[in-house]
């Protein structure tokens, strides 16, 4: 019985090594390197090609190197099985740096300051008013990323499919909460799940329901964002700026107009980076789990796609 990471393109070593750690009896094996893949017991994958479990008859569950799942469920080939992703504080925490910081530079003005000094311009400017922000998606990260700005003196808005409750935030769901959800943020983060339903979902119109002068953070996944929408968006003066940390094709191809915009600042994709450190621990538990038959922890629910 062992266990397969099916991980192209990434140096494997460490995972490998910790993973073994913690389970020393268990083969672990770099695809496509799979010397028994009837063996196979759990896959753990990241934009695996398609057909690369195929010759792996015995699994018996999948687990997603990362909190996304997404490029996973897309592969038309995916066996049907139990799927399990990283939830991880340390994957939380460093989400929440990259919006702490992202909030602190666009209130300090950073993003206009960097612009003046290109212009040799000495002009201080006071902090821009951000006083309310949406959070798009209230999951793991989401709820934690409402409840650490409303902490840090912000009235938070949230919006999710379902309705939740969490203490002093305004919680809003389903399509028809959008509007209300945003209306009011000087600042929109997206951490939605990309699924059929947010494919696209933040189009002409549901941007233009931002207030006037909104920034938008997208560190969920680019296809939720229209991109020619968000570029009409910020060229017409209805938003004021957008920071990107996920695109459509990445790495952003050199030609995509996002790169050169004075008001979009692009970062790649680094806002909340799988840590193999703290992640092996759940990857062995699901693992253990997984051949005693017991239900997986942080299961994907395959129906709703996250
Ligand atoms: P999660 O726990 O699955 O939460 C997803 C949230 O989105 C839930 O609150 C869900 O509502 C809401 N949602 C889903 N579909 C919706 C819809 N159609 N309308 C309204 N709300 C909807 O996910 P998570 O762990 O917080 O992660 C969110 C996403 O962040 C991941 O899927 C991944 O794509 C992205 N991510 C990016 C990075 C990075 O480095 N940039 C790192 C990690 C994760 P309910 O609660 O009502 O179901």
């Amino acid at each position: 019985m062992s266990i397969a990471l099916v991980i192209p393109d990434r140096k494997l070593d460490q995972l490998q090594m910790k993973l073994q750690q913690l389970l020393p009896e268990v083969p672990i094996e770099v695809w496509p390197d799979i010397q028994q893949p009837e063996a196979v017991r759990l896959a753990v994958l990241w934009r695996q090609p398609p057909g690369a479990l195929a010759a792996m008859t015995g699994l018996q569950a999948l687990h997603s190197f990362g909190a996304g799942v997404d490029n996973i469920l897309s592969d038309p080939t995916l066996p049907a099985l139990p799927l399990a992703r990283i939830v991880d504080p340390a994957l939380t925490s460093s989400m929440l740096n990259y919006l702490h910081a992202m909030v602190l530079h666009y209130q300090l003005r950073l993003d206009q300051f960097a612009l003046q000094q290109q212009q040799l311009l000495w002009k201080p400017r006071s902090p821009r008013k951000l006083q309310q922000i949406c959070v798009l998606g209230l999951g793991e990260l989401g709820a934690a990323a409402a409840q650490f700005f409303q902490q840090q003196g912000f009235a938070v808005s949230g919006w999710s499919a379902t309705a939740k409750q969490l203490s002093q935030i305004r919680c809003h769901h389903g399509e028809t909460g959008f509007a209300a959800a945003v209306a009011d943020a000087d600042l929109v983060i997206c951490l939605l799940p990309l699924t059929a339903h947010t494919e696209n979902l933040l189009d002409q119109q549901a941007l233009a329901q931002f207030k006037p002068g909104a920034i938008l953070l997208n560190v969920a996944r680019g296809a939720i964002l229209d991109d020619l929408a968000l570029l009409q968006s910020l060229d017409s003066g209805h938003l004021s700026a957008a920071c990107l940390d996920v695109f459509r094709t990445e790495p952003l191809p050199a030609e995509h107009p996002f790169w050169a915009h004075p008001a979009i600042q692009v970062t790649p994709h680094i806002s909340a980076v799988t840590n193999a450190d703290t992640a092996v621990a759940q990857i062995a538990e699901n693992y253990r789990r997984a051949v005693a038959g017991l239900p997986l922890l942080n299961l994907v629910d395959m129906k709703r796609g996250y």
